[in-house]
């Protein structure tokens, strides 16, 4: 059993509990516990730091099993622990993909060996991701999963997501969805705009996202499942769930860090490491993005860190896999980018990492409850520093990111009650 302590002197921040305010935190037995329960308790100093609840990533690969040579479940959780994550969902679509209960055991096995942070795994919708059968929900279920999802893709046949919208509905599973029409989509492999033309590349319509945001919304209304909308890209989209959530549906929806940070001009800039799904829009897509944030329609930030190896992303525009990683480098942006210029106060931006996903997969943590398991997020807001790729935990380094100047960086985690981060603070 570790020692009880006392973290004390830093401006504390949780949504959940309406606090913001400096105050003590008192930890035992790696869960947070009231002030006056510990016994001779280590007293730690985080003056001038800010602790918040562990961070929730709702949108990683792990890339385990199957293709560890990008990522694997030790180098994935040590770049979330990095990056201020102490909990991630991990994506389904592994080789092979995770859609029966014993894959996600064997997911939640190889985490609690080999992870440093909490791995959460959601299951499939559809056998192999093949988008004709369902996976099994109960037995997944069963076996911890906390949503459903086919990520990198979306069942194309309307009919099998709405079974398996009224499945999950049943079970009170949610479904989080990559919005993706392929028949629209493909095969572009940028947004369909100028740059696109200029790089003569073909393009990605708005449509492609919007399509699927619209029959999904739909479905949501006629089956009462939960559907959580993956990585918005459009201003379309955005608006969509702005009317689903104005109308009582139970939709909601995540932005990533590039989407929000980058627009599809970025492919003349960092060429391959600005190629995802969806892809980077323009600006009023960027703008509208943004106002989702704000006016709290986008209740969530999610990384979808896709790592891919050099090789890969070596091999163009047309032929190289999309994504980027992103644990590393969403908090320091965002601090950046969403705090420091005034847009969002600290506990608004807080909860798009905590409150908006503990309260879509109703989890535990998220928040400094005591009893909770402590999970606590360390940040310095002010540090000034560049991102170094060539420092990151990740395995794979695609990132666009490299030598951006950010403002405020994570300088570690607690993992229920447990340090990883930078050494000097005494914890
Ligand atoms: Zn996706």
């Amino acid at each position: 059993m570790q020692q009880d302590m006392v973290l004390c002197g830093a401006r504390v921040v949780d949504p959940v509990n309406g606090i913001d305010e400096i105050r003590e935190i008192g930890i035992r037995d790696g869960r947070f516990a009231a002030l006056e329960s510990l016994k001779s308790p280590r007293r730690v100093d985080l003056r001038g730091l800010v602790l918040a609840p562990g961070f929730i990533d709702l949108h990683v690969h792990l890339r385990e099993p199957g293709q560890t040579h990008k990522e694997d479940i030790g180098s994935a959780t040590r770049a979330a622990a990095a990056g201020g994550f102490t909990t991630v969902l991990a994506m389904p679509n592994t080789a092979p993909p995770i859609d029966t209960a014993e894959r996600v055991q064997a997911v939640r096995q190889a985490a609690a060996e080999r992870g440093v942070v909490h791995v959460l795994q959601a299951g499939a919708l559809t056998l192999g991701r093949a988008g004709k059968e369902l996976a099994g929900y109960a037995s997944m279920q069963a076996a911890g999963v906390p949503a459903l999802t086919d990520d990198g893709s979306t069942p194309q046949d309307s009919a099998v997501m709405r079974a398996a919208m009224q499945a999950a509905a049943a079970l009170g599973l949610p479904i989080v969805d990559h919005c993706e029409d392929i028949g629209l989509s493909k095969p572009g492999v940028m947004h369909a705009g100028a740059t696109a033309a200029l790089l003569q590349l073909p393009g990605q319509p708005r449509s492609a996202e919007e399509a699927i945001v619209t029959r999904d919304i739909a479905l949501a209304r006629e089956t009462g499942c939960r559907v959580h909308l993956q990585h918005l890209s459009t201003a379309g989209a955005v608006q969509e769930l702005r009317a689903a959530r104005q109308e009582g549906l139970p939709v909601s929806g995540e932005v990533a860090p590039h989407h929000l940070f980058l627009t599809d001009a970025a492919a003349a800039v960092y060429g391959v490491n600005a190629k995802m799904a969806p892809p980077l829009r323009e600006e009023s897509d960027r703008q509208a993005l943004l106002a989702g944030v704000l006016d709290g329609t986008i209740a969530c930030i999610a990384t979808d860190h896709a790592p891919h190896t050099a090789a890969e992303k070596a091999a163009g525009w047309l032929e190289a896999p999309f994504g980027i990683v992103g644990l590393e480098a969403a908090v320091p942006l965002c601090l950046t980018g969403l705090y420091h210029t005034g847009f969002l106060s600290l506990s608004r931006l807080v909860s798009l990492f905590t409150q908006g996903p503990r309260e879509l997969l109703g989890l535990p943590v998220g928040a400094m409850t005591i009893g909770a398991v402590a999970d606590v997020t360390v940040l310095d807001l002010d540090a000034p520093h560049r991102l170094k790729v060539a420092e990151f935990a990740s395995r794979s380094h695609n990132c666009p990111y490299d030598g951006w100047a950010c403002r405020g960086k994570v300088v570690g985690v607690l993992v229920q009650g447990k340090w990883t981060g930078a050494a000097g603070y005494g914890l």
